[in-house]
């Protein structure tokens, strides 16, 4: 997905606020009506717009997405107005929908009902468009992002394969040895959001203040989101272009979220400290690390069990939970090899043999808006 700033014009505006009520009306109200649906039966009364017809085929797919049991997607929620607002218009370029370059700096694009909209031309519309979704963030600013599938990336034919540690410290190290670590807000950015979170414990509930502190840090939270987003697509890219084979561990998102909470039998241990850890893991940028490496690298992924790969020495084999001398110092108890604790679990990877393959990056998350639209092009949902 490139992203672009979208610039309406007032009565654009309203027109795309609009589309994102009907398209917010039209979820919910499948959401509610969820039970009476079945797999396959999607259909769109005739007198619905595009608009809204397109998010009940998008609700439609969600569902099953989530009835099908290779996907980990989520039940489609409730959208909440003002924050989950967007709509997505399918179909194809110069029938549906249309983009055109104005300048240097500017593009437009046609949106049903408000006609050609601006937006920034930060970077080249990517050939291949087949859908964009129209999104405004809880800053207020609106985005077009154009849907296309990122072109492969041919293996280089080194023979070389790489093994990929999501760390906890470093955002992920490599078996070569190579630290990657995610971008995310600088030192006194992060002061100034904890400035601006303890201003906004403070304000008065519906004061202009709030509003303006609450601005401020949605264009921060924005602002971090955008770099993370960044760093996954260069590193997808470099990596995919070095590398042959690229082995990461298999479900390991999904079975850290999963164990924070338990079940009422088993009701799950430390749970506050994982779910920070799973917190941690969601916003380090890995699930859209892997998804891109999966787009790129087609083929070219293979996932590992991630049994004991922390544990083990890369060196000798040699598997001792003591030999995890930190989080991130090992130091084999059988040979005295040490190494950075994430390199040395990613070499056990790059030294792993594929498990069955899941699909995705394994993360359940609440589905409240479009799926991705990657999937069903990839045929992946
Ligand atoms: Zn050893």
């Amino acid at each position: 997905m490139s992203r672009y700033r979208l610039l309406p014009t007032p009565a654009q505006e309203a027109v795309l606020r609009g589309h994102c009520a009907h398209a917010r009306y039209v979820w919910n109200l499948a959401v509610e009506q969820h039970s009476h649906w079945r797999p396959g039966r999607a259909g769109a009364p005739g007198f619905l717009q595009t608009v809204q017809q397109q998010a009940l085929r998008d609700f439609a797919r969600a569902m099953a997405a989530f009835f099908d049991p290779r996907n980990p997607a989520g039940r489609p929620s409730w959208r909440k107005a003002g924050r989950d607002e967007g709509f997505r218009i399918v179909g194809r370029r110069g029938r549906q929908w249309d983009v055109r370059r104005l300048s240097r700096k500017t593009g437009e694009v046609w949106v049903p009902k408000a006609g050609w909209v601006r937006f920034r031309w930060s970077r080249t519309v990517p050939p291949g468009v087949r859908s964009y979704r129209v999104s405004m963030d809880r800053a207020g600013r609106w985005h077009v992002a154009f849907a296309a599938i990122p072109d492969p990336i041919p293996a280089p034919g080194n023979g070389e394969a790489v093994g990929i540690d999501r760390g906890v410290v470093v955002g992920a190290a490599l078996s070569t040895g190579e630290l990657l670590h995610v971008p995310g807000l600088t030192a006194p950015e992060r002061n100034r959001l904890r400035r601006l979170e303890r201003k906004l414990a403070r304000a008065k509930r519906g004061s202009n203040r709030r509003g303006r502190v609450r601005l401020a840090i949605a264009r921060l939270r924005a602002r971090e989101t955008d770099r993370r987003k960044d760093w996954a697509e260069k590193t997808s890219t470099g990596l995919a272009r070095r590398f042959d084979i690229i082995k990461v561990e298999g479900l390991q998102i999904r079975n850290m979220t999963r164990s924070a909470r338990g079940t009422r039998q088993n009701p799950g241990r430390n749970v506050r400290a994982k779910a920070g850890l799973n917190r941690q893991i969601l916003r380090s940028g890995w699930g859209l690390l892997a998804r891109r490496l999966e787009e790129k690298a087609i083929g070219r992924i293979e996932k590992i069990s991630p049994a004991f790969t922390s544990q083990r020495c890369s060196a000798c084999g040699h598997v001792d939970p003591k030999s995890r001398e930190s989080q991130a110092v090992f130091r084999c108890t059988a040979c005295g090899y040490a190494c950075h604790a994430d390199v040395n679990a990613a070499r056990n990877i790059a030294a792993g043999h594929a498990v069955t393959a899941r699909g995705g990056d394994g993360v359940t998350r609440p589905m409240n808006r479009e799926p991705h639209l990657l999937a069903s092009l990839t045929g992946r949902e």
